[in-house]
């Protein structure tokens, strides 16, 4: 039996081995009312991204404590960083889901030049609904962690905390050589660790890149790759540059 996880608003000690955790709010709220949790339970916490059994000590619809015990095998999520244009929000929050379903680590919604300008003014009061969003597809797909959903950002500040991030790869739908799966088997044979690359990915708006935003990627050094001839909705090229980037990387 896999048990259903639950990522722990709280715990202690917040630095080191947590002993003990609490879920908050609904989470809270869910456990007492819905599934009539009791002291003595046994659940698995998620809590400073490791996963353990945990017994459930005090229950209140408010908060519920939870002992600590052994830590469990975990999957890690995939050392990926999505950069995803804001696009329109209810395409944009499907493809945060999808993208937390495959195992991402870390999106940035990006403000783009082709953003409409009424999405790009809202975007900041939505990124706590994209982290609600994304800490409910965590749950569902029995993810150990939750991506970090960062402040909506423009590219140009995006670009520069990436440079450090060894495989950096834009998805274009201009560029026709270089095919995704090509350019990850490349990076992946002239790596002479035994650790998987940490890889950013970059997709843009529904209105594509412009070029002074390519010429900006290509400044920071970004290999420019295509997903073939048809040109997708911008969730789905996410969908398919992760599923692709999970099948080589790992
Ligand atoms: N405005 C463009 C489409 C943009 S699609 C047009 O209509 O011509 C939105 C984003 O999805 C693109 O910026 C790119 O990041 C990604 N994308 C879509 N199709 C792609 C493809 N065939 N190869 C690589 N990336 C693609």
């Amino acid at each position: 039996m896999t048990r259903r996880r639950w990522i722990a608003d709280t715990y202690a000690p917040v630095d080191g081995h947590p002993t003990t955790a609490a879920l908050t709010g609904d989470q809270a709220l869910h456990l007492a009312r819905v599934l009539r949790a009791q002291p003595g339970q046994i659940f698995d916490v998620v809590a400073h991204g490791f996963l353990h059994r945990a017994e459930v000590t005090t229950v209140s619809e408010s908060e519920v404590r939870f002992t600590l015990h052994e830590e469990l095998e975990a999957d890690a999520a995939l050392p990926l960083h999505l950069l995803l244009a804001v696009f329109k929000f209810d395409h944009l929050e499907w493809a945060i889901e999808k993208a937390t379903e495959l195992g991402v680590a870390a999106i940035t919604p990006i403000l783009a030049r082709r953003t409409e300008k009424h999405l790009a003014q809202a975007a900041a009061k939505r990124a706590e609904r994209w982290r609600r969003i994304a800490l409910e597809a965590s749950k569902q797909s029995r993810r150990t962690d939750v991506p970090t959903i960062h402040e909506p950002a423009p590219l140009r500040s995006a670009l520069v905390g990436l440079d450090a991030t060894p495989l950096r790869i834009l998805l274009s739908e201009t560029e026709q050589t270089t095919p995704l799966a090509a350019a990850l088997h490349g990076a992946l044979q002239a790596n002479t660790t035994d650790e998987v690359p940490a890889t950013a990915l970059a997709i843009g708006p529904e209105g594509g890149w412009t070029a002074e935003e390519m010429g900006l990627f290509t400044t920071h050094a970004w290999q420019h790759v295509t997903l073939g001839p048809r040109i997708l909705r911008a969730e789905t090229a996410a969908i398919a540059a992760i599923a692709i980037t999970a099948a080589q990387l790992l």
